[in-house]
């Protein structure tokens, strides 16, 4: 194989991108967060398996059963831009503008729930990114870890 051949393979392999380049894009997605009512704010940032980042926010509603979790928001978000990319990763930042948070925030049950069927679909697992603004950072490798016991599609056949 010749020199050129190598430079191209090896400009080819991509790096993923780290928990903290993930926490990153989750913060900057609390710029479109819509939280006229709980005043909490949070962004997500889904990584796909073609490196592709796409971002959410919670998106609230008067009808509060309504509001959308940004972590559900990025889901959706990367599934309907590239559904056949697995999701590798998915990075969550809480932000409450009265009091610095010293421990990150978590998905809530539900957004567990719906994480979880995206592992089941893929079968691959999904890393799980939780951090603050201040720099704490927490991984998990796997939502089995937050949601042991998951419903899932096996009790529907
Ligand atoms: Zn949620």
């Amino acid at each position: 194989m010749n020199k050129a051949k190598i430079a191209k393979q090896k400009s080819k392999k991509t790096v993923r991108p780290g928990p903290a380049f993930l926490l990153r894009r989750a913060r900057q997605a609390l710029r479109y967060a819509y939280a006229p009512y709980s005043g909490f704010y949070v962004g997500a940032a889904v990584l796909n398996k073609k490196g592709r980042v796409y971002p959410g926010s919670n998106i609230e509603n008067a009808s509060y059963p309504l509001c959308l979790c940004a972590e559900r928001v990025a889901l959706a978000h990367a599934y309907m831009s590239d559904p056949k990319s697995p999701i590798l990763a998915i990075a969550v930042l809480c932000r409450n503008p009265k009091i610095m948070l010293a421990e990150p925030g978590f998905p809530c049950g539900a957004c567990r729930q719906v994480i979880s069927e995206f592992e089941d679909k893929q079968k691959a697992p999904i890393q799980i990114i939780v951090g603050t603004e201040e720099g704490k950072i927490k991984v998990f490798e796997s939502i089995k870890l937050l949601l042991p016991f998951s419903f899932n599609s096996e009790f529907l056949k």
